[in-house]
Formats: C-alpha cells, structure tokens, sequence
C-alpha cells in the first residue's frame, strides 16, 4: 500500500497586528496539519488566556492508542498545568471541529469562559450540532459559543483527509 500523501493544504500565518478569533483559529488549523502529517485526523485545538496560547495540540488517538487524546483534551490538560489552576477562567478555546461528547464535557469540568470552534458536526457535535451540553439547565457552568470561524479552511482539511483515507485504506474510527 503506498504511503499516505502528506497534508495538501498550507499552514496559515496571520498578522500579529490584528489578534482576533481568526489569528487564533490558524494556529488550531496549523495543528491540525501537523495531525494529517502524523497520520492523524485532522483536528487541532489550542487554549488562549489573557492573549497568550498556554495550551496547543492535535488529536493523536491513532499514535497513542488512547481514546481520549483528542486535541481539545490535550490542550485543556497543557493549560490547567501551565496556568497552576484546573478551573480555566478566563480561557478561551480554539477548535477546528465542533467538541464531541468527551470534550464538551471537558469544556463544563474545566470551566472554560468561551468555546470557538471551525466545523460543525451534527453527527457527534456536542455543543449545538448534535446536541448542546452546554445548555443543561442544572449545570452550574455555562460558556459562550462562537462558531464557524475559518470554517471553510477546516472543513476541506478534514473533508481532504478523509476522501484520500477512502481510497488509500479500511475507513478509520472518527473522532
Ligand atoms: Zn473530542
């Protein structure tokens, strides 16, 4: 079987000048082409607080075996060691594809203040795709959801990854 192409899309590098959701959701975007070029799916997540990036990965499942590395997982573990706190007021998380039910959950535990996220995903989405998690009536944390920001971007990645998984291998699990 020949070996799996490497990621076709470039890497996005925004202004410095202009900090906006934008300039945020590349550096998600840009790892999520590193999970392509690790073989893989293509989702990337980073955590912001009071501007700074202290959280940043990509989903490796298929390289660790484990179930939960999601990237949302990753960078929400990184950040509540980088900030010394598990509550992650004030943060901000970046993710090319809307959380699951696993890290929609996380988002609640770790209670991020916002949740931006890229592609909606009306099969496993957990935060308005599928389902909202976040709107759970008794839950005693809510964040803010901002969607569809370089939307277009990160859905070709992940669409690109799995038509070529299509045809060069057995359909891997989703996540
Ligand atoms: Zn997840």
């Amino acid at each position: 079987m020949p070996p799996f192409p490497p990621c076709p899309l470039q890497k996005v590098f925004l202004s410095q000048l202009n900090r906006d959701d934008a300039f945020y959701m590349a550096f998600a975007f840009n790892r999520a082409i590193d999970a392509w070029n690790d073989d893989e799916v293509p989702i990337g997540a980073i955590v912001v607080v009071g501007g700074e990036i202290v959280g940043s990965a990509h989903n490796r499942v298929s390289g660790t075996g484990d179930p939960t590395a999601h990237a949302e997982i990753i960078a929400i573990t990184q950040a509540a060691s980088a900030i010394g706190d598990w509550r992650l007021k004030d943060a901000t998380l970046y993710v090319t594809k809307e959380p699951c039910p696993m890290c929609s959950g996380a988002c609640i535990m770790s209670r991020v203040s916002r949740v931006v996220y890229a592609v909606s995903d009306q099969k496993m989405g957990c935060l308005g795709g599928a389902t909202d998690l976040n709107a759970l009536p008794a839950s005693n944390h809510h964040f803010v959801v901002d969607r569809g920001v370089m939307e277009h971007l990160c859905r070709e990645l992940i669409q690109a990854y799995f038509r070529l998984k299509r045809v060069s291998a057995p359909a891997p699990e989703t996540s």
